[in-house]
């Protein structure tokens, strides 16, 4: 600690902590959220590009070590939908655990909550996001965003082969309004190939009978992690359940409040594995990682935030990706406690 007016604010109230990742938290005079602008996000970015260096681009699935690992981006959906982009705003990646919060929607759209729920729990993560963690001894995945509990959402919703892929990805599509979303094939080719990890969960799992069907329904899990999208359509995605479901154009099709609530404290509680505790004390917003190096945010009732960047810390979280929500959460007040 440097500065000691950082420890306490003006009441004379201790603000400050001190976290495992060295983030001092402490209380500021914070700007008005519709003032954000390119210019904002520019001076984020550039202060926290740097980070791609201390971190490592996932290559447990082979096809995603290729990405460049000094690719970042950074985009806002404001109130009123208006998009903000800076940094190398048409890189796709690859939404890989991201794409857990529309699977969940869709199944719970489809099967109602108590139908899901009744399989998984509402824990939250203290693991690696590949964990079995409970599923040897209650059986039970510990909650939708980790691996376990995602591959059985996906296997819940309704349909032969393909058919709960292309609905989780039509979902993608409408909630992005961008119809050219399509999944990468050749990441799809090279989970499937190595992600024997996620094939032992679904065989455990369908030794316990929670699973019913073929390994058709695990190909899925691995197709909706391989969708390719932008940062911007990830800002979307924040937007849409940080308003009720409501899309960033207006367009309320879906408007869904409860549904809003149930995808945003899990963002909250597990979107960020086990890293998710942590970050709610720094970040204080529900999101969602994934290790092509994305995070989607959801401000409540306010803004959708999407961040890229490749390299990711020990947790599976893109390093700069995080630090660049942290500082315009600072910067804009916008935690939600
Ligand atoms: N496809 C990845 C996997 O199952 C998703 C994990 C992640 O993004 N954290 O291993």
């Amino acid at each position: 600690m440097k500065n000691n007016s950082f420890l306490f604010s003006a009441k004379g109230i201790c603000t400050a902590a001190f976290l495992s990742l060295n983030t001092i938290v402490y209380a500021q005079k914070t700007a008005d959220i519709s003032t954000i602008s390119e210019k904002t996000l520019n001076t984020i970015l550039e202060k926290n590009r740097a980070y791609y260096t201390q971190g490592k681009v996932a290559d447990y699935i082979p096809e995603l070590g290729k990405m460049d690992a000094k690719a970042i981006a950074f985009s806002v959906v404001d109130k009123n939908g208006k998009i903000f982009n800076t940094g190398d705003v048409s890189k796709k990646f690859t939404m890989q655990s991201i794409s857990k919060i529309i699977s969940l929607m869709v199944a719970v759209n489809e099967k109602g909550e108590a139908h899901i729920f009744d399989k998984m729990g509402y824990f939250g993560s203290d693991k690696p996001f590949n964990h079995f963690s409970n599923l040897e001894t209650t059986g039970k995945p510990l909650n939708p965003m980790m691996n376990a509990g995602a591959i059985l959402t996906t296997s819940l919703i309704s349909g032969d082969g393909e058919k709960p892929f292309l609905k989780i990805l039509d979902m993608v599509r409408y909630i992005t309004k961008n119809q050219t979303i399509e999944y990468n094939k050749s990441v799809y080719e090279s989970e499937k190939a190595t992600g024997h990890r996620n094939r032992g969960m679904f065989y455990i799992m369908k030794n316990s009978g929670l699973i019913s069907g073929n390994e058709d329904q695990l190909d899925n899990y691995f197709k909706q992690c391989s969708i390719e999208l932008t940062a911007e359509d990830l800002a979307k995605i924040g937007y849409f359940f940080a308003n009720q479901c409501v899309r960033f154009d207006g367009d309320a099709a879906y408007k869904n409040t409860d549904m809003a609530k149930l995808v945003e404290s899990q963002m909250l509680t597990a979107g960020m594995y086990e890293f998710s505790g942590e970050y709610s004390r720094t970040v204080g917003l529900p999101s969602k990682s994934g290790v092509g190096g994305g995070i989607t945010v959801s401000v409540p009732g306010k803004i959708g935030i999407g961040v890229f960047s490749p390299s990711l810390d020990q947790h599976g979280n893109s390093l700069a990706g995080y630090h660049m929500i942290l500082d315009l959460a600072k910067q804009y007040g916008l935690s939600i406690f």
